[in-house]
């Protein structure tokens, strides 16, 4: 699975993140299988991830990508319905936590952008990582196209 997917990412021109830390399931320590049907809905947020990383020159960790129900159980203050279980939402951090400021304004200006391209791109902020999510709305296409 995680070459597939790994090649899947690859073919969208995600340059920075690997297949590996958008499953991974950290407290497990394990990775987890998102259905086929799933893996479309990760390319938009994983897009902007993407050039929010080129935008910042410095490493920036997914500390928590795709979750089926089980893990998402076991996480503190975790909603029910988190868009993590429709692998559509990323948590971000930069590696050097200097640089979170920075590293906010970026993804504030893309989802910014984005949505101003019609994208359905949502931004929740926690202390030391920002979550975005692309394409919760019912009726958006999954997997919408995103280019900056
Ligand atoms: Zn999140």
């Amino acid at each position: 699975m995680i070459d597939e997917l790994q090649a899947f990412i690859d073919d969208h021109g995600i340059n920075h993140f690997g297949a590996d830390e958008i499953v991974r399931a950290r407290r497990w320590n394990k990775l987890l299988s998102p259905d086929r049907d799933l893996w479309d809905n990760v390319i938009p947020a994983l897009t902007i991830a993407d050039c929010a990383r080129e935008a910042l020159g410095a490493p920036v960790r997914c500390a928590s990508g795709y979750r089926d129900s089980r893990y998402n159980g076991v996480l503190p203050g975790a909603s029910p319905t988190s868009e993590h279980l429709f692998f559509r939402a990323l948590d971000l951090q930069p590696v050097d936590p200097t640089l979170m400021d920075r590293f906010r304004e970026i993804m504030i200006a893309l989802v910014e952008y984005a949505r101003s391209q019609g994208v359905d791109a949502r931004m929740i902020h926690y202390g030391t990582f920002v979550h975005v999510d692309v394409g919760a709305a019912e009726g958006k296409p999954r997997g919408s196209r995103l280019s900056f």
